[in-house]
């Protein structure tokens, strides 16, 4: 079998870094990006340079935006009284297709794990800690995975974040056991934010 030309194998080997695209599927886009239309080859890289250039976080919550504060920050109309705490900026995304919540969010980032090397100082939990003196906020719903790391971080939370006159709950089970918010549906999302239950 004839070898691809090297700009092919290195594009199949970008393609492939990508989360989700397996070793079949990037030869299958780099062949076909090879043979469309230069334009739309250009169309596609001026989106991805753009939405890289213009996307930042959130200074306030860690959100994805193009301008910080973001949206659901400057939105007075949400709940300010409500925090909910997510690992990553994309489980936003996941709570607002519920629809199930009116309040602000905060990222932290990640989970703490010290097998991965994660430590509490690497999150942001100092910033939550800031805005908890800043925001009149009155409840914290924590909202990370149901995994070991989930549950140690949700645990440590708790701890560090009480505080008199704040509530701390955590969203209900019924989440797939040991998987994060991108796997439940919008039911099972709204189902467990409505079942949150104080952690003491
Ligand atoms: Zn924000």
């Amino acid at each position: 079998m004839a070898a691809l030309p090297a700009s092919i194998t290195a594009l199949i080997s970008a393609l492939g870094k990508l989360p989700g695209v397996g070793p079949r599927s990037a030869e299958r886009i780099a062949l076909h990006l090879v043979q469309s239309d230069s334009a739309a080859v250009r169309q596609l890289a001026d989106a991805m340079l753009q939405a890289r250039e213009k996307i930042r976080f959130c200074d306030v919550c860690g959100a994805l935006t193009e301008q910080s504060p973001c949206s659901i920050c400057a939105d007075a109309r949400r709940d300010a009284s409500l925090v909910c705490v997510v690992e990553r900026a994309v489980d936003i995304l996941s709570i607002e297709k519920s629809g199930a919540y009116r309040g602000k969010f905060h990222v932290l980032g990640g989970k703490i794990s010290p097998l991965d090397g994660v430590e509490p100082e690497d999150l942001r939990i100092a910033e939550l800690e800031k805005r908890l003196a800043r925001e009149p906020i009155k409840e914290v719903v924590i909202a990370l995975g149901t995994d070991v790391e989930g549950d140690a971080t949700s645990h440590y939370l708790a701890r560090r974040l009480a505080r008199p006159g704040l509530k701390i709950s955590r969203i209900a089970y019924g989440l797939p056991a040991g998987s994060g918010l991108e796997f439940a549906d919008e039911l099972t999302l709204s189902r467990a934010l409505e079942g949150r239950r104080e952690m003491n």
